[in-house]
């Protein structure tokens, strides 16, 4: 595995301060990204994601891995929604086959092994269940870090594998907003580490491996990428992880990236409706509903920024679908493409097949790629 260190830089104003690791600018309040020095990458021979993709990923020590890794989900070609949308290929990557249904897995060996690597022994984050269900199931093999997990009431049966003593859980009686403020406020009272949530590279990365392993299960150059969207660290991940890829020569553009959100839950597309390149008042929802209960996120203030300004970049564009169509791509999915869908994971498809009845030129002979998780 590559030994070529990490070198952090903010997005935004390129500051960097080399190696040494960072959620936000320290300058300008930026996101943090990260290449290798050498801003060289190639695919590993390996079994598992990130011994194969080692070299994308803000790793720098193997023998801090926490876990060995995900073994490849499956890359599934719709020809009926090919025929349906004249798109050129539409590839499903079926995440709900991984550990614990979600792309989650991928997103939790990253995110530990950082951690690990930084020398974390606790840290705190706030969930909705799925993040928080692979972080767990890491971690109740690998006892020697300790995860703070703030949960709002409503989503406690949205987790497992909590049942570790290096799991401690709190409950808070409100939406999943204020267990994010709540996680926040316990951070620094207790001067512990905040996971970063969308400011974490390597949650980001993690993520994105999704993108790279479908590039290698497929060697298509995605023009789309669907994905459902919270505070869009998927997203903004695959924008990070498709720059490294263009310098691998793997592929030659970076997919138009493709944010759907529930209707009853859509902060960044009304504001991206509304032109604005922030969250203003009236686009925040507060307590947000909807079936897809892994993206409620009613307040994206300090996320939406940087995204908007990838989304825009590769003329992506953000989506919001109702409930119905929700659940009849949840149905296509499982009746048709034996992918077993949760309404969250089908989000994405809603909003491709939303896309899709209005852009059919626009998506004539174009390949793209929808995430579906769990
Ligand atoms: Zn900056």
């Amino acid at each position: 595995m590559s030994k070529v260190p990490i070198v952090y830089y903010c997005m935004d104003c390129s500051f960097s301060n080399g190696n040494e690791h960072a959620k936000r600018c320290p300058k300008c309040g930026g996101v943090i990204t990260y290449k290798r020095k050498d801003d060289s990458y190639r695919i590993r021979d390996g079994k598992y994601d990130v011994e194969k993709y080692w070299d994308f990923l803000p790793l720098q020590d193997s023998e801090k891995l926490v876990g060995s890794g995900n073994e490849p989900s499956p890359l599934v070609e719709s020809l009926e929604l090919e025929a349906k949308s004249l798109a050129g290929k539409v590839m499903l990557k079926d995440e709900t086959k991984n550990y614990t249904n979600s792309c989650k897995d991928k997103m939790a060996i990253v995110a530990l092994s950082q951690m690990n690597e930084l020398g974390v022994k606790s840290f705190v984050v706030s969930s909705t269940g799925n993040v928080a269900s692979a972080l767990a199931f890491l971690l109740n093999k690998h006892k020697g870090i300790q995860m703070h997990c703030f949960i709002a009431k409503d989503f406690l049966p949205r987790h497992r594998y909590m049942d570790s003593p290096n799991i401690i859980m709190h409950l808070v009686d409100s939406k999943y907003d204020s267990a994010q403020e709540e996680a926040l406020k316990f951070t620094n009272d207790n001067n512990l580490y905040h996971d970063g949530g969308y400011f974490s590279v390597a949650k980001r990365a993690g993520l994105a491996m999704a993108f790279l392993e479908a590039w290698e299960q497929s060697k298509l150059n995605f023009d789309y990428y669907f994905q459902a969207c919270s505070s869009g660290m998927g997203a903004l991940g695959v924008y990070e992880m498709t720059t490294k890829m263009m310098k691998a020569s793997l592929i030659d553009k970076i997919p138009s990236l493709m944010c759907v959100q529930q209707d009853s839950c859509n902060p960044m597309v009304k504001a991206f409706l509304a032109g604005e390149k922030t969250i203003l008042p009236e686009h925040i929802v507060e307590n947000p509903t909807g079936i897809a209960k892994a993206i409620l996120t009613g307040n994206p203030t300090v996320c939406y920024p940087s995204l908007y300004k990838v989304v825009t970049e590769t003329k992506g564009s953000f989506i919001s679908v109702s409930e119905n169509e929700i659940k009849s791509a949840q149905k296509h999915l499982n009746n048709n493409e034996g992918v077993a869908a949760t309404p969250d994971g089908a989000t994405a498809l809603a909003g491709f097949l939303k896309y899709a009845e209005t852009h059919t030129d626009e998506l004539k002979g174009k390949n793209v790629l929808i995430n579906i998780t769990g």
